[in-house]
Parts: C-alpha cells; structure tokens; sequence
C-alpha cells in the first residue's frame, strides 16, 4: 500500500502533524501541539492525540522500524522513539532523552499458561524497561514534551512507579523533578528510586487526590509540567508498548492483550495504539483487551456490570499498590477502547493475585504484584470461557519483580496479609530453611 497523490509517491520523510483534541466527542476543540494543557479548557474533559494528516505507507515503516533495531543512534535503539512516525513531535526530536526504554522482551511461559488454562501464554515484560516499569514508554515522550516547551521544572503526584520514572527521565534531561507524595502512604523500592534519581520529594499531609489539586495550582503558579497520566504525551509513548509487541510478532495480532487496571491509562494507551495500527494498515485485526482491576480497588469493573453512573471507590484497598487507584482519570477513554476492542473487564482477589505471582516467579520471569493480577484474570476468564484454550494469548507484566520485595518475602514465608488483616494462603509458598552446620543432616535433607 503506497500512499499517492497526483500519481507521485510520498517520499519516506512524510511528516504527520499533530493537534490536541477534546475526547469528548460533543465538544470536539483542538489545540496546537505545543499547549501545555492536560484537560480541554472549555468543557474539562481529558486531550487526546491526533494526527492531521494521517496516512503511513505500512510495508515502508515496518521495513524502516525493523531496520533501525541495528542502528547505532539514540533514537533508534529506543523502543519508544524507534516508532516515532507515530508519535506527536512532527520530525523534530532535539529535546528528546532516552534511558534506552521499551525494548521489552516476549517470553514463552508454559506453566502459567496451563495455571491459566491456557495452552500458550506469552508474556510481554515491561518490567525490563530502564527503571522497572513501563511508565518509562510513556515517560521518555512525557519529559521530551516538557523539554520542547522550555520548561525546567517537572512533577507528578505519586507513590510508585510514576515518580521513579519520571525523576530518571527528568534528571538525565536536566529538568528539575519534583514528587509529591501522600504522607504516610510509601512503596519504598520505589520511593528509594526517585530519591535516588534526584527528585525533590515533598510529603504532603493529604490524600491524593487533594494533593493533585494542590499540585495544579502549584503547577500555574510556578510554570511546572505536570506529568501524572492525564498528560497525554504519556500516553502517546506507552502506545508504542503495542506497536513493537506486534513488530516482534511480525505484524500478527493475538487474540486476547491483558494487562492490569488501575488509572486506566494504559489501557487508554493500548487502545489507540490498536486503532491506529488498523487504521493505517498494519494490522487486519483487532485483538480484544482484557482488563483485570483488584477486587478492593475495582471502580471500572463495577461501572461496566451496570453502565449506569461512574462511581469511584472512596478508599481502594489492595496489596497491588499499582492498580490501587479509587478515581481512575481515564475511564472514559478507557471504555471506548473497552468498546472498541470487544474488550473484557474483570477483577481477582487478593489471593488470586499472590498465587498468580509465584506462578509466574516459577517460571523464572517474576513481576510486581500488579502484573500479576493479569494471569489471575485470565484463570477466571478461561474458567468461565470467555477465553478459550487455545486462543493466542499476551499478558502485559507492567512492573519488575523487584519493586516490592517486602510482598514476597511475606508471602512466601506465609506472613501476607491482604488489606482486611487477613492471612493470605502461600499456596505457592518457598520457606528458606534453617539448617545446622552438618554435611551428614543436609545430604539426607537434599535426598529426601
Ligand atoms: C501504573 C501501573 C499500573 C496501572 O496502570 P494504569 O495505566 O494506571 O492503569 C499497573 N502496574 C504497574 C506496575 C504500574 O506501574
């Protein structure tokens, strides 16, 4: 398919141009690339990308993205910027800066897939990314952003993966990253990751949400960038996720993508990033999306039981401190690619979640615990066959074992409590064992 007008060729430096749109499809405003603006100024809904002029000749970028995997340069070694005929910084990428992101492998895992019923599952791993999760995807396009407007000083509201990325990227650009961070509430590998990368880190005596809108008025006051999920350049780089899943695949989609639920915004990321694909030609068709929230902390599950009003959860309770998120901003972009797709949603208990993990620990891959409520979903899926056997499956694992240690050795050591107090089962459970200084006692142990 070459893209022709006039009966000449568009030559391979063809730029797509980009504006911000209102998602709301009733207000429809648009704004020019460069407006530091996260929600539509005259009626509050979140900005998507949008491409002006789209058109991409498929066979020619599949071919130029496949070559650039041999490349020497930045841009090209970057699992992000590789794709960056599909995202918004019409061909000029001075301010970018790479840790290196994405690059993620696809990882054959035979037995999670028979824990989820499955005859194949394939895990895509974001947790190789630079800082352990996949927020980098969408940091490295967040901070570069920030970089093109000439603003200095950055800064999200998180407790986790958010912050780690976004001090990396920021403090490798020469941007000042602020954090701010609910009082009391901390996962320390994580908190220990934006410490440790420069963040100016700010404890604040609230709840979360009342630190975001603290932090709006902090961010007009004083010229920050903020980079939280509403900010949709994060959005624009987790796409390309999903867009090198299917470069590895050769451009063939599976049937099922699944990935774990809490603000919504990777689903809103994988979503589009399946529109696009389909919408200029490189891929025929549409996998369906599998969404798997926590049961203590569902909001988007229970909406779309009844599809009536979207309530949040007050006080979202789950061990998988990435999924828990009571007011998930992008729900509404998330249910049009709910819709889109033919999508799924479902939610796992606490201990459905910390079995699902040491199963996939066993298999020698590992994951935060957020990411594992992806197989739990899709045990639950297949026992009630909405998925079946032998469906072509990817799960995403969206964080790095190592994140929350503390969750493993507890659970392991059969000590878990899930949010209730109550003793989660180590059904799966790996005790250390004390052993005296003895050959004798040990050989007959090991025999056994
Ligand atoms: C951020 C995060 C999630 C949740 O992603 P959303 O885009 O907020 O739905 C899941 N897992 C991990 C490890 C994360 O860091």
């Amino acid at each position: 398919m070459i893209f022709e007008t006039n009966g000449a060729h568009i030559v391979d430096t063809l730029i797509m141009l980009a504006e911000l749109v209102c998602f709301e499809q009733k207000c429809g405003a648009r704004f020019p690339i460069t407006e530091p603006i996260y929600n539509c100024p005259s009626c509050g809904v979140l900005l998507e990308v949008r491409f002006i002029n789209g058109r991409l000749d498929p066979q020619q970028w599949k071919k130029t993205w496949r070559e650039r995997r041999t490349s020497n340069s930045m841009l090209d070694q970057s699992g992000v910027w590789r794709y960056r005929e599909l995202l918004p910084f019409d061909n000029h990428y001075d301010s970018v800066t790479s840790l290196r992101e994405g690059n993620t492998p696809l990882l054959n895992a035979p037995r999670a897939a028979e824990y989820g019923g499955l005859d194949h599952l394939t895990f895509k791993h974001q947790g190789f990314n630079p800082t352990g999760s996949f927020k980098d995807n969408g940091m490295t396009c967040g901070v570069a952003q920030a970089a093109r407007l000439g603003r200095k000083r950055v800064a999200c509201v998180s407790t986790g993966n958010t912050s780690a990325s976004m001090a990396a990227y920021s403090s490798a650009a020469g941007l000042d990253p602020i954090v701010f961070i609910p009082h009391g509430e901390i996962a320390y590998g994580k908190l220990a990751q934006a410490l440790e990368y420069g963040a100016r880190t700010l404890q604040v005596q609230a709840n979360f949400d009342e630190i975001l809108a603290l932090v709006r008025l902090l961010a007009d006051r004083l010229g920050i960038y903020l980079l939280n999920s509403i900010n949709p350049f994060r959005i624009e780089g987790q796409k390309t996720s999903i867009v090198e899943m299917m470069d590895q695949r050769d451009w063939n989609p599976p049937d099922w993508i699944v990935l774990p639920g809490g603000n919504l915004g990777n689903t809103s990321a994988f979503g589009k990033a399946l529109r696009e694909l389909r919408d200029f030609g490189f891929i025929q068709k549409m996998p369906r999306l599998a969404v798997i929230q926590a049961e203590g902390s569902a909001p988007f599950y229970e909406y779309m039981q009844t599809r009536g009003e979207f309530r949040s959860t007050p006080n979202p309770r789950t061990l998988a401190t990435a999924i828990r998120i009571g007011d998930p901003v992008s729900w509404p972009k998330a249910l049009n690619e709910i819709t889109v797709t033919n999508g799924v949603v479902e939610k796992v208990s606490e201990q459905e979640i910390a079995d699902a993990k040491a199963v996939i620990g066993r298999c020698g891959i590992g994951c935060e615990p957020a990411s594992a409520a992806t197989l739990a979903g899709i045990r639950k899926l297949t026992n009630a066959g909405v998925m079946r056997a032998h469906d072509d499956v990817i799960a995403v694992l969206t964080g790095n074992v190592l994140k929350d240690p503390d969750y493993i050795y507890r659970y392991h050591t059969g000590q878990l409590k899930d949010p209730e107090g109550k003793l989660i089962q180590a059904r799966y459970g790996n005790q250390p064992v004390t052993v005296p200084n003895d050959v004798d006692t040990i050989t007959r142990m090991l025999e056994e």
